[in-house]
C-alpha cells in the first residue's frame, strides 16, 4: 500500500493523510459505491484490502503494530468480537456515532459499531407447515418436525452468534435443550451454506430451517428461474415476535489498535451510519439499513417491520465458546 500526499481537508481526521485503509470481509458492489461516494465528498480515499474475516484478523495480528490496516470491517458481531477480544481494536466514540446506531447494534465498548442489519429467520415450505407452527424458534426443536428440520453447521458464526443469543436471553440450560430439541429434528447431517438449506425446503427434503433473511432475498430476486421459484415455495416467519424478538446481528466496523489515521478511520464509520450513506446503500442491499427511520430497498419493505432482540451484542462474543461447548454436546456437527 502506497502513501498518499499529505492534504487534509477537515474532519475528525484533519491532520492526517488523505486516505484510509479498511481490511473488510465484506465484498459487495454496494460497498464499493460507498467508497466512492466518501471520496466525493470527503476527498479521503478508501482503500480496502479484501478477505475473509478469520484471514484478516490473523493478518492485523502478524502486522502488530506496523499495520496499514485503519478500521476492520466483517459481518457478524462475532466476528468482530473476536479482533476485540484479541486487543486489536480500541474503543472509539462520537456523537454521529451514538445518535446514528442503535444501542443494541452496537458494542457497549465502542470496540465496533453496525452499520447494517441482518435477521435470523425461519424459512418453512408453505405447503406443508402454516406460519403458527413456526412462530417461534422454539418450534425448531417440537417433536412435530422429527425428521423435517435442515440446518447449516453449528462451525458457522450465525449459528454460534445464534445461539449465543439464546444463552444470553435464556440461559445455557435452556440453550442446551433447544439445540438438542432441534438436533432431534434434523433429516440429515448439516451440511451447505444458508442457500442450501432454503433450496432443501423448496425441494420437499425438509419443512423448515434457519438462515439469514437476505439469501431469502437474494433467491427472490435471482436471474435464475429455478431460485425465483425456489424462493416462491417457501416462506419468511420473523420468529419470536410475541417474546423476545427476532435475532438480528450487524455488518460491522471497528478501528484497530495500531492505525496509523484512526480520525480517517473514525471520519468514515461516521460516514457509513449517516442518513447520506444509509439513504445510498438501501437500495443496493439486501441488508436493513441501521435506524428504522431509514427506508429499506423494496423486497425488505414488502418483509414488513418486525420486533428484534435487544441485547448486548458483545454477548455474541462472549457466549461464543459456551455455544460451540453445546452444540457439540448435542452432536450438532
Ligand atoms: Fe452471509
Amino acid at each position: 500500500m502506497a502513501l498518499a500526499a499529505c492534504n487534509p481537508t477537515g474532519g475528525s481526521g484533519g491532520d492526517e493523510e488523505n486516505f484510509v485503509n479498511l481490511y473488510t470481509a465484506r465484498h459487495y458492489d454496494a460497498d464499493r459505491q460507498l467508497y466512492a461516494a466518501f471520496e466525493e465528498a470527503t476527498g479521503v480515499a478508501v482503500r480496502a484490502l479484501t478477505g475473509n474475516a478469520e484471514q484478516l484478523l490473523e493478518r492485523i495480528r502478524a502486522e502488530g503494530d506496523a499495520t496499514e490496516a485503519d478500521l476492520f470491517v466483517s459481518a457478524d458481531a462475532g466476528n468482530l468480537w473476536r479482533v476485540k477480544e484479541a486487543g486489536l481494536l480500541q474503543n472509539v466514540t462520537s456523537p454521529a456515532l451514538e445518535q446514528g446506531v442503535p444501542e443494541n447494534l452496537r458494542d457497549p465498548d465502542g470496540a465496533f459499531w453496525g452499520f447494517t442489519k441482518r435477521a435470523r429467520v425461519i424459512i418453512y415450505r408453505k405447503d406443508a407447515v402454516q406460519p403458527e407452527q413456526v412462530a417461534s424458534y422454539d418450534d425448531l426443536a417440537n417433536a412435530r418436525f422429527r425428521g423435517q428440520i435442515v440446518m447449516r453447521s453449528s462451525t458457522n458464526t450465525y449459528q454460534l452468534s445464534t445461539l449465543a443469543s439464546r444463552i444470553e436471553r435464556q440461559g445455557a440450560d435452556n440453550a442446551r435443550q433447544w439445540a438438542a430439541g432441534v438436533r432431534a429434528n434434523f433429516v440429515r447431517d448439516p451440511q451447505g451454506s444458508d442457500t442450501d438449506q432454503i433450496k432443501a425446503v423448496a425441494a420437499g427434503e425438509a419443512q423448515a430451517t434457519l438462515v439469514n433473511h437476505y439469501y431469502y432475498v437474494r433467491l427472490l430476486k435471482s436471474e435464475d428461474a429455478a431460485e425465483r421459484e425456489a424462493a416462491a415455495r417457501v416462506g419468511l416467519i420473523f420468529p419470536d415476535q410475541a417474546t423476545g424478538g427476532t435475532h438480528v446481528n450487524i455488518s460491522g466496523g471497528g478501528v484497530t489498535l495500531h492505525a496509523k489515521r484512526p480520525g480517517r478511520a473514525k471520519q468514515f464509520l461516521e460516514y457509513l451510519v449517516s442518513d447520506a450513506a444509509q439513504n445510498l446503500i438501501a437500495p443496493l442491499n439486501t441488508e436493513f439499513p441501521i435506524r428504522p427511520s431509514i427506508t429499506p430497498a423494496p423486497e425488505l419493505a414488502a418483509l414488513g417491520s418486525f420486533r428484534e432482540e435487544s441485547i448486548p451484542l458483545d454477548a455474541l462474543g462472549r457466549h461464543q465458546a459456551e455455544a460451540a461447548r453445546i452444540f457439540e454436546e448435542v452432536g450438532w456437527r
